[in-house]
């Protein structure tokens, strides 16, 4: 693991485009007193007039630059055989030309015409990075492309990552010109430019954030990259270091492409015969062919609802068939049938095979409950798994129905660990699936808009109707293994009988970080190709992003295997899963398990109209409005019948190959072989020898999972805690205990409020039934999904992780009371305090690290000050902070408040306004007279009417009253005893959509009350 994604627009403050073109300083010489100079621009995207600017650099800088024009073009006469002196030659001019004394070199196909060929750009620029590398030089100059074939966001972030340290795209700007007077829009030619740079940028900067990298100067020429189908030799000549898994084709292809590219556009025949319709993001009448066709969706639902195997077949032909198109690497694989196959009926039955399946990760939200559930009790019934995506469940659904079914999905997803990820929500899991991350859009977050958030949704997500939900990259506050390590053991320790999974994404390393999940215990990991996903997926991760699962599956399978890791984790395939075909080679690659996602969908009813996002799906999937939900007609009975099709064919596959039960084919990639004489001058190199390679092992070692891993519970003070709480366990009486704690003592907290979850499920325990004092200096995650009854009195201090997940439970920590310190000027508890909190509320005498409260949806805290990222992305409760803030406070915030002490009135210099309005807190409060006092609205009690009403005053007041009760906190004291002039300090720190959707709700509920002329309030739970 390395960095974790960066969320490009909430924390845009630590990201950069800004690029230097010229010779870079010699950072490592004593000497270099003199700065050299370098040409900065504030995005590397470059126009018209700066090419021109850097043409004539010598003149504008009174000699310190030159810049010199290497034309990236040769003659059209010489064919493909032409391209490789040609690179040659343009290297030897490169190098030439820095050691005359040039410093910046422009590549350039301008001159593109009949009569000269372009060498491919990124061809062209890697191949004089790496030579000017080789040579030495590279520091030397500054490279700069000009180029027509750049027009996507992924074309630039090439170029970048070889080398580019600015970019001309000459013909992208011309086209968007020459189309002006047909835009919908009227705008002038320079805001044109300027907003197609605007946009590429912002692509540039998801892309980077992709990979943790916050600056184009350290993205630039850092190859961030992997080749699917490059020769070795090729790659290691042009594009020096880049990995590749699965080798192809070399120059002489790509340049023999590049002279067909070049036939077409100057041929003589007519231009519509020619022109290659593209038809990449979307079908295309002679385009590029699609995965899912409008016959193959067609069959697969005809066959599952008439339960016919035989149009299955048909289906699955027209799948497995696409091998012709080259749509999926494993379309080109061949397996090789045994000389001895095994009769079907000796084969393992379908009802075992299908319990190795598993539906996608798709939250409750952004699919109706209709269609979700519907997943859930086919897969209940055939033993199968679904998967809840993160999105809270509607705990109704934990009981079994009266007819024996039951919508439990076995699986529960923590992704961006809040959206109802309550302690009662873990427990009811089999397994629990951290996802580092989607094969579909790795790195990226998601967005339900507010139109897709109903009460319903809300109410199970913990959130407010109408208010959007931002999620960033999934954990992008895990920093490391050992964060990883420590959420697995988190996880375990709430429900100890469930498996932990890791989904990750295929991609080249995959297999380390997955020998590392292994070693930090989980007991299943997911590896994610990159062609899953929904209709929402960005544009730009549709391409370009991710690798087939075929690749890292067989990486993290040679992987474990090497490290002999992989008997005690089990490894799942996910993305495009179709037929048995598909399982046959996964299982073979490696895989114990399966993931299927879209191909359930489309049982349902799914017709791939990629409207996900807007909700308007035509057929109430992907939809929470009610008139649409009303034309759903998925039944359990279809999806089971997929499975069971598949199962049968997996069974089909397994009897040719000779095997009778699925274990012994897990792993065995020598029955695999790239298939014979497939039809396309560019498979021909093709070489699959690197994924069906495997490790030599001595004799025992596992290929398979059949072991399990051991957790170390053991070890939990948590059994001495829920020994000592029986009573309050068994029969709600009341009972304090007293405990020492050692930082060693992880996640105290957990596993025995997975046991008051397990009983009385999200309401818990009445308040303080359960009253635990320690004395000491608690490990990570303290009081983690602490239950609500359950109280945590610390003496002491906290690492990171105090309150993850807080399900209702009360915290409470301050210093031990002979410490001389200033709790006011300490940092008593860790980073990442509160995160994902859903309710309860903390107090904290002392100050916090960074992202305090961050992703917090209910719960109400008070902190003596915080490090750098509060309150991210919060979408409920109430924060005081009676201190300092640190910087980008409150981004992604789009609902509940925080009070900030802003004692400096520096506080909006620190504070990111993009979603929320800062304003003082009104002294006198008449509205909370007319209220009634304070209280909440809704039936999910996490809105508080006073966050509408303007009861702060009184809120805040009560708030630190408690503070001072439950701490002795001095700072609480003080402020009290000065209300009159403290409160004009505090900022109350308010999202501008959480606002209007309270104010909508309050008018609501208020209509709804009238005669009463009153808002009924309730308890605080
Ligand atoms: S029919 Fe369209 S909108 Fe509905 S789930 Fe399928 S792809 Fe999404």
């Amino acid at each position: 693991m390395t960095n974790p994604p960066i969320d490009p627009i909430r924390e845009q403050l630590v990201m950069s485009l800004v690029s230097f073109i010229g010779p870079r300083p010699n950072l490592l010489s004593p000497d270099s007193t003199e700065p050299v100079m370098r040409l900065e621009v504030s995005q590397p995207i470059l126009t018209f007039e700066d090419m021109e600017k850097l043409r004539r650099a010598s003149t504008f800088t009174q000699g310190h630059f030159k810049s010199d024009i290497l034309s990236m073009c040769y003659p059209a006469a010489w064919g493909a055989d032409g391209m490789e002196p040609a690179l040659a030659q343009l290297c030897a001019d490169a190098e030439d030309a820095v050691r005359k004394g040039t410093n910046i070199i422009i590549l350039t196909d301008r001159e593109v015409s009949v009569d000269a060929i372009a060498i491919p750009a990124l061809l062209a620029t890697a191949a004089v990075h790496h030579h000017l590398v080789r040579a030495g030089l590279r520091t030397r100059c500054g490279l700069v492309v000009e180029t027509g074939s750049a027009r996507e966001v992924h074309h630039f972030a090439c170029l970048a990552g070889f080398g580019a340290e600015a970019i001309h795209p000459n013909l992208a700007f011309a086209t968007l010109l020459d189309i002006k007077d047909g835009l919908p829009q009227k705008i002038d030619e320079k805001e044109i430019v300027k907003r197609y740079i605007k946009a590429i940028g912002k692509g540039l900067l998801k892309v980077m954030s992709k990979m943790g990298i916050s600056t184009y100067q350290s993205y630039c020429g850092a190859q961030i990259f992997e080749a699917v189908g490059l020769a070795t030799p090729f790659v290691e000549k042009y594009f020096t270091g880049t990995p590749t898994a699965v080798d192809g084709i070399g120059l002489e292809e790509v340049a023999e492409e590049a002279v067909r590219m070049h036939r077409m556009a100057y041929t003589e025949a007519p231009l519509y015969d020619q022109l290659d319709p593209g038809g990449e993001y979307a079908y295309r009448v002679r385009g590029e062919a699609h995965m899912w066709t409008p016959d193959s969706i067609a069959k697969l639902q005809h066959a599952t609802r008439a339960g016919s195997f035989a149009t299955f077949k048909e289906y699955s032909k027209l799948i497995d068939e696409q091998s012709e198109k080259l749509l999926t690497l494993r379309g080109l694989f061949r397996i090789q049938e045994s000389a001895t196959p095994v009769p079907l009926a000796e084969v393992e039955p379908a009802k075992d095979i299908v319990k190795r399946f598993a539906t996608g990760a798709m939250s409750l939200g952004s699919i109706s409950h209709e269609a979700h559930s519907t997943l859930a009790i086919a897969m209940n019934r055939i033993g199968g798994k679904s998967n809840t995506g993160e999105g809270g469940e509607d705990p109704i659904r934990y009981a079994p129905l009266a007819n024996g079914d039951s919508m439990r999905s076995a699986i529960k997803q923590v992704a961006a660990g809040r959206f109802g990820v309550t302690t009662e929500y873990l427990v009811n899991a089999d397994d629990l699936q951290i996802k580092m991350a989607q094969g579909a859009k790795p790195g990226e977050g998601g967005q339900l808009p507010g139109h897709k958030v109903s009460k319903y949704i809300a109410k199970v997500r913990h959130t407010v109707p109408g208010v959007g939900l931002i999620s960033p990259p999934p954990h992008h506050d895990i920093y490391s293994i050992e964060d990883l390590a420590q959420l697995i053991h988190d996880l375990k320790n709430v429900n100890p009988a469930a498996r932990i999974s890791v989904k990750l994404v295929s991609e080249i390393g995959v297999g380390t970080v997955a020998a590392g999940v292994a070693k930090a215990k989980a007991d299943h990991v997911t590896i994610s190709g990159h062609d899953g996903g929904t209709g929402a997926s960005p544009l730009s991760s549709v391409k370009y992003a991710g690798s087939p699962w075929e690749i890292g599956l067989a990486e993290t399978q040679q992987t474990l295997v090497l490290n002999k890791l992989r008997g005690r984790i089990a490894v799942q395939a996910d993305g495009q899963m179709k037929t048995g075909r598909d399982v046959v080679i996964g299982a073979l690659l490696g895989a114990d398990e399966f993931g299927f996602a879209t191909a359930p969908l489309v049982v349902e009813g799914c017709i791939m109209m990629r409207k996900c996002h807007l909700n308007t799906c035509p057929v109430g999937i992907a939809t929470q409005d009610p008139e649409l939900i009303k034309m759903f007609d998925g039944k359990p009975e279809h999806v089971i019948n997929y499975f069971f099709f598949v199962a049968e064919e997996v069974r089909e596959w397994m009897a040719k190959l000779g095997v009778r039960t699925f274990s012994e084919m897990i792993g065995r990639t020598e029955l695999l072989d790239v298939r014979a004489g497939v039809e396309h001058w560019k498979a021909r190199g093709l070489d699959f020898s690197k994924l069906f390679y495997r490790p030599p092992v001595a004799a025992g070692v596992a290929i398979r999972q059949c072991e399990p891993q051991d957790h170390k519970l053991a070890m939990a003070l948590d059994h001495d805690l829920i020994a000592k709480a029986s009573a309050a366990l068994a029969s709600k009486r009341p009972v304090a205990i007293e405990s020492r704690i050692y930082n060693r003592n992880r996640t105290v907290g957990a596993m025995l409020s997975g046991e008051v979850a397990r009983r009385y499920g999200h309401a818990g325990l009445p308040e303080d039934t359960i009253h635990v004092n320690f004395k000491g200096t608690a490990g990570q995650s303290f009081g983690a999904w602490l239950a609500h009854g359950v109280t945590f009195e610390l003496e002491g201090d906290a690492n990171d992780y105090v309150g993850k997940g807080l399900s209702g439970g009360r915290l409470i920590v301050y210093p031990p009371k002979e410490s001389p310190i200033v709790p006011e000027e300490n940092i008593i508890i860790g980073n990442t305090v509160m995160y994902g909190a859903i309710s309860g509320e903390a107090y904290f005498r002392g100050v916090a690290g960074e992202r305090f409260c961050v992703r917090n949806s209910g719960a109400t805290a008070v902190v003596e000050g915080v490090g750098d990222h509060g309150c991210e992305y919060m979408t409920g409760g109430t924060v005081v902070v009676l201190g300092t803030a640190g910087r980008n406070f409150a981004a992604g915030m789009s609902g509940g408040i925080a009070y900030v002490l802003d004692e400096e009135g520096d506080f909006t210099q620190r504070c990111n306004l993009s979603m929320v309005e800062l304003e003082p807190i009104p002294e006198e409060d008449h509205a909370a007279a007319h209220a009634g006092g304070n209280g909440e609205l809704e039936t999910h009690g996490k809105v508080q009417i006073d966050h509408v009403a303007g009861h702060d005053d009184a809120t805040l007041k009560g708030i630190i009253q408690r503070h001072l009760l439950f701490t002795g906190s001095e700072r609480a004291r003080r402020v009290l005893e000065n209300w009159a002039a403290y409160l004009p300090k505090f900022v109350k720190v308010m999202p501008l959509e959480y606002r209007r959707a309270l104010s909508e709700m309050a008018q609501e509920q208020a209509r709804r009350e009238q005669p009463a002329q009153r808002v009924e309030v309730r308890a605080n739970d």
